[in-house]
């Protein structure tokens, strides 16, 4: 009996110094990971200070794959997929797979959600952040959509769409998105005026490297315009931008994200200076830009 009681004694100690010993060798993995990570973003700091820009944009130890009926979509109908080259679009594809899963969709009034729809609307948001190694956007979870304008009970007028941060939601009116997306350079793309909104709110809140870079060089935007009269008074004057830019900063923001996207070439002639800024913000050196 005596013998008995010594031994579960001797299992149980050897049992909680297993447990211990466990757990220090996890608190240590951990410190290690941290220490190393810290040294890592430090030295993408410095890298960043110099070039104004990540180290990295992809790295994928599994690749998501689209099933062939979004692969096609994707491939007749997004012009900025089909610039890429074969390696980028397989990165883009397995971007476009993980937006895919981690978003909701949600069709109302009657619309119903296709896989054009995701493949369109996720393909929108992804060219803007093809740049940025974090592209997710986790200000957004659910991405909801009317066929056309809808009746906003909130401020009581009809809206083409909105990016709504306390519901962590886009919302798209159809008829707009498509007509947006279709004529290619009027500088008008509800798709990318709202995701803008998101990516500036998200890269607020975020400090993952491109939002660091993204708010940093709006600032160093907006303090050109500030600090040079002459030259805000060009810009408006120009009416290369639409009025509505100048309602406020974020406003701003998104119509210059327009304008860039749909208009490259014009924008780089026009407004060299801007240009390079929002090329710099969004990391985006890609074909036609
Ligand atoms: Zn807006």
């Amino acid at each position: 009996m005596l013998l008995s009681i010594q031994n579960d004694n001797y299992y149980l100690g050897t049992i909680i110094l297993i447990i211990l010993i466990g757990l220090l060798v996890v608190l240590i993995f951990l410190f290690i990971r941290r220490v190393i990570t810290s040294i890592i973003d430090g030295l993408e700091i410095i890298y960043t200070l110099f070039s104004k820009r990540p180290a990295f944009v992809h790295f994928y130890p599994f690749i998501k794959k689209l099933n062939s009926n979004q692969t096609n979509i994707l491939k007749q109908q997004f012009t900025f997929y089909n610039r890429l080259d074969a390696k980028h679009q397989r990165y883009f594809r397995h971007r476009l797979a993980s937006f895919i899963d981690d978003k909701s969709f949600v069709g109302r009034d009657g619309f119903l959600i296709t896989e054009e729809v995701k493949v369109l609307v996720s393909a929108t948001a992804l060219m803007l952040t093809f740049g940025f190694r974090d592209f997710i956007i986790h200000s957004v979870k659910s991405i909801i959509i009317y066929p056309t304008e809808y009746y906003s009970e909130l401020n009581k007028v009809n809206h083409k769409g909105e990016f709504n941060a306390s519901l962590k939601a886009i919302v798209l009116s159809w008829n707009n998105f498509i007509e947006g997306y279709r004529i290619e350079n009027d500088k008008l793309n509800l798709g990318i005026h709202e995701f803008a909104h998101a990516i500036h709110f998200n890269s607020i809140y975020q400090d993952d490297i491109n939002s660091v870079i993204f708010i940093d060089t709006f600032t160093q935007l907006r303090n050109m315009f500030s600090s040079n009269k002459n030259f805000k008074e060009k810009l408006i004057t120009s009416e290369y931008l639409r009025s509505y830019a100048f309602t406020n900063d974020f406003e701003l923001l998104a119509v210059i994200l327009e304008t860039f996207i749909e208009t490259p070439q014009e924008f780089k002639r026009q407004f060299p200076e801007v240009y390079s800024k929002v090329k710099q913000m969004l990391n985006f050196n890609f074909s036609g830009y």
